[in-house]
């Protein structure tokens, strides 16, 4: 591993609850910190290094296998405890109050390159300011059967922050909007993203995040390099559109997991019928709907675009959210508090994202033979570890084959969670359009498909870059359903007044 005396002269970028990130502008990358309460936090060097790796393989086989061109695997490094201790007093005064009481800890920590720039082969015109676009463009994809309601998640979401005083009016932007293809659609959504960017929309230049993100302070901001034209803002969206639809992953195809049938399995409802019922009702009346039709195959994303492909991405979960609540509860008894290492460690599985259903099996078998040799002392505990009719401890192929809810096994379940957790994955992730103005001369100089001719007199260079891929935590199932709920009776709340 590389001396990390550079780490001291990075800056900082924004921090999450977990991790809190540095960029490097002399090195384009930026590295991803992790946090802590306690100061003495590195003695377990070992099990945080397997923690990461974990998290790149992920990314290598996994993610690549759906996101390819548009992921890049992460590096892992290692940072000495005084440099980051340095670096933490650096920037302590530009982090926010609330976020004080974790600081950074050294070890292991990963770097990637910085999306704010282009990369250097494609970063031709040194004098032109670098402009680049964050947008989380949230969930897109319903399966029918989940389609309970006349609008999304994402809109429903919006009556629970007014609600909360998080927001004063819901955001206009939908993301089945975004996902459909439709110029028309697309830019609307863009749009109103923009007008209420709530978390989901940052713009940078030259690295820098640009926090006052008022409509009159984007156009000044943009005007000095779109300054021929009169609406700077349609042009930053017909930008945005191009990226997001051009096919820069035409070539692979994405991989396809198991999907299960749930049909005729019988469980209780996760949400109040009365709570999903009034809800309708009530957005009926009012008129609020989102056009949530489902895109078909052929349908108008650009096959290999970002878009495309997070929307494949997000189609793997086709489970009722009655029937996987049930599957998470079941599986968490079955395995206690292993349940989520091991959906993590099958879905960082490196070989497992191309191969048979037949390989899946065969390469859980051997993970589970390996942990229940290194569990073997609490393997007894539990009675589900054990046939009915003996009392003898089951063998794995029969851990693997048992019957957790209906016809599905628990290999069935490592399925539906581990696509669970990748749809989950896929609507919470970021895109990052980056661009910047092109000279004519230059122009033959780069890949075609990184070009876009916006106007007459504007071509720019443009790159698109996915990131924010952890893994989930398994519990993000328990989560969401409760989350759902209470966005529920905020949705009633909100339009209950609203009818007043
Ligand atoms: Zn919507």
């Amino acid at each position: 591993m590389n001396g990390t005396f550079w780490i001291e002269s990075c800056t900082y970028r924004g921090e999450g609850n977990a991790n809190l990130i540095v960029a490097s502008s002399k090195e384009r990358s930026v590295i991803r910190l992790k946090k802590s309460a306690t100061v003495n936090e590195t003695d377990d060097l070992e099990s945080a290094e397997k923690r990461l790796r974990q998290e790149v393989n992920f990314i290598k086989g996994t993610v690549t296998g759906f996101l390819g061109f548009y992921v890049d695997v992460p590096e892992i490094i290692l940072c000495s405890e005084v440099e980051i201790r340095r670096l933490a007093q650096k920037i302590r005064s530009f982090r926010p109050e609330n976020r004080l009481e974790k600081d950074i800890i050294g070890g292991y920590a990963t770097k990637y390159p910085d999306y704010t720039f282009l990369s250097h082969h494609l970063s031709i015109a040194k004098t032109k300011p670098t402009y680049c676009v964050e947008i989380k463009p949230k969930q897109g994809y319903i399966y029918n059967i989940e389609n309970q309601l006349p609008k999304c998640q994402y809109c429903l979401m919006q009556y629970y922050k007014v609600e909360k005083r998080n927001i004063d009016s819901p955001s206009q932007y939908c993301p089945f909007d975004l996902f459909s293809g439709e110029e028309l659609r697309m830019k609307k959504a863009l749009e109103s993203l923009m007008n209420a960017p709530q978390n989901n929309f940052r713009l940078f230049r030259g690295g820098e995040l640009i926090k006052d993100m008022k409509e009159t302070s984007t156009e000044k901001l943009l005007s000095n390099f779109l300054s021929n034209e009169d609406d700077s803002k349609m042009l930053l969206i017909k930008i945005m559109i191009e990226a997001l639809t051009r096919p820069f992953d035409s070539n692979s195809n994405p991989p396809k997991r198991r999907s299960m049938n749930f049909d005729g399995i019988q469980v209780a409802r996760s949400i109040d019928v009365n709570l999903l019922n009034k809800a309708r009702s009530l957005l009926q009346r009012l008129n609020q709907k989102c056009q949530m039709k489902e895109i078909s195959q052929e349908g108008l994303i650009k096959k290999g675009s970002v878009l495309e492909r997070i929307y494949k991405m997000q189609q793997l979960h086709d489970c009722p959210s009655d029937v996987i609540i049930v599957i998470y509860n079941e599986f968490i008894l079955f395995f206690g508090t292993n349940a989520e290492e091991l959906i993590h460690e099958d879905l960082a599985d490196l070989c497992i994202i191309y191969a048979s259903t037949d390989d899946i099996f065969r390469s859980r078998k051997k993970r589970l033979e390996k942990w229940i040799v290194n569990q073997k002392s609490s393997i007894g505990s539990s009675d589900k570890f054990k046939q009915i009719s003996n009392n003898e401890p089951l063998n794995v192929n029969q851990i693997l084959e048992k019957s957790i809810i209906g016809s599905l096994s628990v290999n069935d379940c490592f399925d539906v969670l581990g696509n669970y957790l990748l749809f989950s994955l896929a609507r919470d992730c970021s895109i990052m359009m980056t661009f910047q103005e092109l000279d004519k001369e230059s122009l033959e100089h780069i890949d075609p498909l990184h070009i876009i001719t916006a106007s007459e007199s504007k071509t720019f260079v443009f790159d698109v870059k996915v990131l924010d891929l952890d893994l989930k935590s398994l519990s993000c199932v328990e989560k969401h359903l409760s989350k759902r709920i209470d966005v529920l009776k905020s949705t009633i709340s909100y339009l209950e007044n609203q009818q007043v």
